[in-house]
């Protein structure tokens, strides 16, 4: 282990109400802070997702009180009017280039955080309708429920027709907004209609929320289709599934939710900070070992509307959690490493730039060589195992290591048949733990390889295992899309078909070579895979190669 300085400077892409929000987080913990803004002033940042504050008019307030000094306020610097460039380094020391204006600003940051917020998309075409003075977006009723009883719109004896859930997959936040909304309606005297298909509730407090706005005498239809609505909004109609008639309503006011998007230059942010995308281009791919700020870089971390679906109370609870994991990382600017987890053999190395293309978690950069940084390598191995010319070594995990617990392993069973699983640390290793601790019936015969990540399963281990005089082998790795690696499974998947292909080629069976995924509270059905293999391998008898 050795000390390495850290530069403690962290850069915060997003200057509304999320971007300004970790700015204040990590400025109160002593970082020097930079907003990076497209729009010319902060205020107008806020604007532009102004829904959000709308949807939340408490903690709305209480941050716009908050945050009037913050272009000024101490360790924290806004550079308005300028996007993203050019960006490189690893983390703990990362550089980019940024347009102001017409001038190219150069800045170095330890950390990055992403915090754009969503832009609200109002969903009128899903629906058929054109929006007018009677077909309102969420956003438009908000502003109107904001403006106070003198608004008579939305108030006594007024027919407002709430459509959510039917135009695109629910979320937890539009079911929020609605809710919320026909408790205003109801309040003031006017009567809410709440055409819905899912009802999501599974957020804070959304369950009593609908209770209440029951209560208060909204009505909600459960519909699983859009219903017949006229364009202008005048008319709607829809088969009530327990009176089975038809119910019509002339609403006063409609009401149409909005789609929660990432602003449309999130891919090109993705692609510079080398972040990998998630669902509808949310700035993190859906793994569980993300969440909850976390992307698939060291250092560079992720927050509210940039990552998911998030009201103001979910970013802010994100800004405060990167904000920890940013102190977490660059600490007081010294951090305690490995000096290598991965090296580089220069004298093989063919610079085929492989390593670097394949690495999930960024943490190769160019040097006339491939530099693996020690802060930001994850030894997960997929860049050893691809490397044509054998030129990486991961650290406790060399090649060589490797082959010898191979040949302890084999060379110490009688048992037949011989059964060798390349278990990944993160899920299988600990399923076989599991089902040891449970005393499950496992293949005596059963020999174990211990990999940081089934990326690291190497053609060659998969040969040698069989020369070394295995009957049968087993790559054991994590579900698809739950690999800590993002990709590790898939190129162990992909090695596992190719020599596959070629042992049936030789002429031996393929199934004697096998692939499964599994969680790490699989205990049983790991047991269950071992022993079905067991039971196939006793029936095709001992391997050729023996
Ligand atoms: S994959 Fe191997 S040969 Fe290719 S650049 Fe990386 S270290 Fe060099
Ligand atoms: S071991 Fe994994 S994280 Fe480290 S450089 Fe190689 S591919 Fe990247």
């Amino acid at each position: 282990m050795i000390e390495t300085e850290v530069n403690t400077s962290v850069f915060v892409f997003g200057g509304g109400w999320s971007g300004q929000r970790a700015a204040q987080e990590l400025a109160e913990m002593g970082y020097t802070v930079t907003i990076v803004e497209n729009e010319p002033d902060l205020g107008q940042a806020r604007q532009k997702a102004e829904f959000l504050a709308n949807a939340a008019p408490k903690q709305g307030e209480e941050f716009q009180a908050s945050i009037k000094d913050l272009p000024s306020s101490k360790g924290i610097e806004s550079l308005t009017g300028t996007s993203l460039l050019h960006f490189e380094g690893m983390p703990g020391n990362f550089r980019m280039k940024l347009l102001q204006g017409s001038q190219v600003v150069e800045r170095q940051a330890g950390a990055v955080v992403v915090a754009s917020d969503l832009q609200a998309e109002p969903l009128y075409e899903t629906y058929g309708l054109t929006p007018s003075s009677r077909v309102i977006s969420q956003s438009q009723f908000e502003a109107l429920a904001r403006g106070g009883q003198a608004d008579d719109s939305i108030g006594q004896g007024k027919k407002i027709a709430f459509l959510v859930g039917l135009g695109q997959e629910g979320n937890t936040v539009a079911m929020r907004r609605v809710m919320q909304g026909a408790q205003v309606v109801q309040e003031r005297g006017g009567q809410a209609y709440v055409y819905v298909n899912n009802i999501k509730v599974a957020a804070q407090g959304l369950e009593r929320l609908y209770r209440d706005s029951r209560e208060s005498g909204a009505i909600f239809f459960k519909l699983s289709a859009v219903p017949e609505i006229k364009s202008d909004g005048a008319y709607i109609a829809s088969l009530d599934p327990v009176l089975g008639q038809e119910v019509a309503l002339d609403p006063d006011l409609v009401v149409v939710e909005e789609a929660l998007r990432v602003p449309g230059d999130a891919p090109k942010l993705a692609h510079l900070l080398r972040i990998d995308l998630g669902p509808w281009n949310f700035l993190q791919e859906n793994n569980v070992h993300r969440f909850p700020t976390l992307s698939n870089r060291e250092g560079i971390f992720v927050v509210g509307g940039s990552r998911d679906v998030a009201d103001l109370a979910g970013s802010w609870t994100d800004a405060a959690n990167a904000a920890l994991e940013v102190h977490k990382f660059l600490g007081d600017g010294t951090k305690l490493a490995p000096e290598a987890k991965a090296v580089v053999d220069k004298e093989k190395c063919c610079f085929c730039l492989t390593c670097y293309r394949c690495c999930p978690h960024g943490a190769i950069s160019w040097e006339d060589k491939p530099v693996i940084s020690p802060l930001a390598c994850q030894a997960c191995g997929i860049c050893a195992s691809e490397c044509p010319q054998d030129a990486i070594q991961i650290m406790a995990f060399e090649d060589d290591s490797i082959k010898s617990q191979l040949d302890q392993s084999l060379s110490q069973t009688a048992e037949t048949p011989n059964l060798v699983a390349f278990c990944c640390e993160n899920s299988s290793l600990e399923a076989l733990k599991m089902a040891r601790l449970f005393g499950l019936d496992l293949p005596s015969g059963l020999r174990t390889v211990h990999v940081p990540c089934a990326g690291k399963v190497d053609l060659d281990y998969l040969f040698s295992a069989f020369l070394k005089g295995a009957d049968g082998v087993l790559v054991l790795t994590c579900h698809p899309g739950n690999c800590k690696s993002v990709r590790g499974n898939t190129f162990a998947g992909w090695r596992v078909e190719n020599v596959q292909r070629m042992l049936a080629n030789a002429g031996m069976d393929k199934s004697r070579l096998r692939f499964a995924t599994l969680a790490s509270n699989m205990g049983h059905e790991l047991a269950g895979i071992l022993s079905g293999m067991e039971d196939d391998l006793k029936k095709l008898g001992p391997s050729p190669l023996k």
